[in-house]
């Protein structure tokens, strides 16, 4: 922090103090990653200078000659990785993406089927908070009440009887495979588009982990920084050329003004990485370090919604151990371990306490974590929610955590 240092050490000490906090702890944010140090260059760089409203070759300013190489390189490989006909690489975040894709589709007013948040689906899948609840007549689905996993056959009753414009697949806290082929199905059998949001599995589904929602949806939306690793950011796919036109005009000018030209850099770095072997590599240790951290909690006591995980995440039902999500949470950071807490289906709690907490393992495989290490997590994170008072047993976990921090080093050799 050569500059910082020099012309603002209050920002730098800022830096330099998350930098060491994402070093100190294992971070099992079921949305967090760590991206690559080129990504991290190219976010950092001149780019962030540039101004480039439109497209590549059809801007609104000059001089984005070399900028437009940078969109085309992102665009050209977010196709070729999700082998899609059309990308757009200019939502500034997933959100960003989500209120183009409606925008889009859809008239203020219209009705949109979307997974509720207590179930697992995002604000922007219709919260009355929020400008989806806002803006549109929102119905919400969930998880059937026994296996906790969605009922395709009550979602096509639902949207029969609904008859929405829209509905919407993809998740923010759904453990299981989810079949985009079905959904597809039932929203062209009532009239409506599929949008499926894959913010959270956009990576194990470049990587082939997890079924494409991109030969089944109308317009597939996603984030950039999640378990796909690139910025925060977020982007959109669709295989058809008309809707492809509609997106474009719903993001510029629709919804933004100047892309983010430097984040669009790092996203054409991260496609770049996710189309490499060893990125497939990597989402298959993912995926297997998530079931093995399941199976650590589920042997020490708790019990995981559905019974299990398919992907990147767990949902962790705590009410064995009696402690709510919230008080987890922070139990859990005391001892190096970063979660959520996160409301499970059929929550009796509100959203800011919770019976729930989510873990991912998506940032801390990227660390260089082992099975060996996640199921010992696992183990770490039963013991702490059934002893929260236990000094002695709390002081041995932080110790284990501590090991197993010093031995995967994050971001070797990076000076801050
Ligand atoms: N969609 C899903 C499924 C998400 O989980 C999230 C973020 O958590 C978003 C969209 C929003 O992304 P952002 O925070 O970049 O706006």
């Amino acid at each position: 922090l050569e500059y910082l240092s020099q012309t603002d050490p209050a920002v730098e000490a800022a830096l330099r103090a998350e930098l060491a906090r994402e070093r100190g702890s294992v971070e099992l944010i079921a949305s967090e990653n760590f991206t690559s140090r080129a990504v991290m260059e190219a976010v950092g760089s001149v780019l962030t200078n540039k101004y480039a409203e439109g497209y590549p070759g059809k801007r609104y300013y000059g001089g984005c000659e070399k900028v437009d190489v940078v969109e085309d390189l992102a665009r050209d490989r977010a196709c070729e990785l999700y082998g899609a006909a059309f990308a757009n690489v200019q939502p500034h975040s997933g959100a960003s993406a989500n209120f183009g894709a409606y925008l889009a589709m859809i008239e203020p007013g219209d009705t949109v089927l979307g997974m509720s948040l207590d179930h697992g689906g995002h604000l922007t899948h219709g919260s009355p908070v929020n400008f989806s609840g806002l803006l549109y007549d929102i119905v919400s689905y969930g998880v059937d009440p026994v296996t906790e996993t969605i009922d395709y056959d009550a979602l096509e009753r639902q949207a029969k009887e609904v008859r929405p414009k829209v509905i919407v697949g993809g998740a923010s806290a759904y453990p299981r495979v989810i079949d985009f082929e079905r959904m597809a199905a039932i929203a062209h059998e009532v009239g409506a588009y599929l949008m499926v949001d894959m913010a959270h599995i956009a990576g194990l589904v470049a990587a082939g982990a997890h079924p494409s929602p991109v030969p089944w949806a109308d317009i597939v939306t996603s984030t950039s920084h999640k378990t796909l690793r690139g910025p925060r950011g977020g982007f959109i796919l669709t295989n058809d050329e008309e809707m492809g036109k509609k997106i474009n005009k719903a993001i510029f000018p629709g919804a933004q003004g100047g892309p983010l030209m430097h984040v669009i850099a790092g996203k054409a770095v991260a496609f770049g990485e996710a189309l490499q072997p060893s990125y497939r590599d990597y989402i298959a240790h993912v995926v297997e370090n998530c079931r093995v951290l399941g199976q650590g909690m589920m042997d020490g006591g708790l019990r995981l919604v559905s019974g299990g995980t398919d992907n990147h995440l767990c949902l962790v039902d705590l009410t064995a151990a009696d402690i709510t999500g919230k008080d987890a949470e922070k139990l859990l950071e005391s001892v190096g371990l970063t979660v959520n807490k996160n409301s499970i289906p059929n929550e009796p709690r509100s959203p800011f306490v919770t019976s729930g907490i989510r873990v991912g393992s998506a940032a801390a495989t990227t660390r260089g974590f082992t099975a060996e290490d996640f199921y010992q997590v696992g183990q770490l994170i039963a013991a702490a929610v059934f002893h929260p008072a236990d000094d002695a047993l709390l002081a041995d976990v932080r110790a284990k955590v501590d090991a197993m921090l010093e031995a995967h080093p994050l971001y070797p050799g990076l000076e801050y």
